[in-house]
């Protein structure tokens, strides 16, 4: 254990991006995973009705499980339904079941419902599971459930994907959260561009790289994930890639990521306005 300092105060993030299949939930449990390694504590929070971060984490998730859905309806506390990952002991998960697909829709006549997630984790029930990091995996949307994520969260995390159109959309959800942090939530900023899936074969890649690093000057880690099959490969064994293949260039390339994040703290803010 080569120190990753855990952080002065605890760090909520969440993991956005509206378009499906750019690493979100790989992120989030993969870096979850690489600072729970280090003795951090971390809490994974399943927004996305698949549930596919609570598969990788080892996570009950049937439907009938206790998870995020009754927590956000306030049926249940959310100590209720975190379980504990087999990845690591330090890593929690709040688990989605395939009901969360509904909360979109019945979350809209609901008071506060932007703010039902934010809610659920106050501080006195973070503290009492003695978490430093909370990562919120968003659905592949920008409603109510990502919505509620921007509230509950401090910092955003941009996975984006080197390919064709990586920036597309990008504006998009820099606006949103940028609406909701002047109604919503005025601590909420983007901390951490991650870019993934980079294959140093393709141009493309190297091109999408030095775009997106233009655009986001520091706030874009320098770690980049490498497209690996092994990556892809681990959540079909319920693992993360760090448990899956330890010593592949995915695992390694995460934890080199969870280490930038730790170590950058909550700086490096990217502000669109120049505030
Ligand atoms: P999102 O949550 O944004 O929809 P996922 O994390 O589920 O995206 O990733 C989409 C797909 O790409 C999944 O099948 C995943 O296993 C695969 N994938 C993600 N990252 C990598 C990577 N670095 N190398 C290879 N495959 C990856
Ligand atoms: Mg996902």
């Amino acid at each position: 254990r080569h120190g990753m300092p855990r952080p002065a105060a605890r760090r909520i993030m969440g993991v956005a991006n509206q378009k499906g299949g750019v690493g979100k939930t790989t992120s989030t449990v993969n870096l979850a995973a690489g600072l729970a390694l280090h003795g951090i504590r971390v809490l994974v929070i399943d927004l996305d009705p698949q549930g596919n971060a609570s598969t990788a984490l080892g996570v009950e998730h049937r439907t009938g499980t206790p998870s995020v859905y009754e927590v956000m309806l306030g049926e249940i506390p959310l100590e209720e339904a975190v379980a504990v990952s087999t990845a690591s002991p330090n890593l929690l998960c709040l688990p989605a079941t395939i009901d969360l697909a509904g909360a979109e829709i019945e979350l809209v006549s609901m008071v506060a419902r932007e703010s039902r997630l934010a809610q659920a984790l106050n501080d006195e029930t973070l503290s009492r599971l003695d978490v430093d990091y909370v990562l919120i995996d968003c659905p592949p949307s920008l409603g109510l459930l990502t919505v509620n994520a921007l509230v509950a969260a401090s910092e955003v995390l941009i996975p984006i994907q080197c390919e064709y159109y990586a920036l597309e959309g990008l504006g998009q959800l820099l606006s949103n959260i940028d609406l909701v942090r002047s109604h919503l939530n005025t601590s909420l900023h983007v901390s951490t561009i991650l870019l993934t899936m980079y294959d140093g074969r393709t141009k493309l890649a190297d091109q999408v790289t030095s775009e997106v690093r233009q655009h986001f000057g520091p706030t874009a880690l320098r770690t980049v994930i490498p497209r690996s099959v092994k990556v892809s490969e681990a959540p079909g064994y319920s693992q993360t890639v760090l448990a899956y293949d330890p010593g592949s260039r995915g695992a390694m390339s995460y934890i080199d990521a969870a280490r930038e994040i730790a170590e950058h703290g909550a700086s490096g803010a990217y502000r669109p306005d120049g505030r």
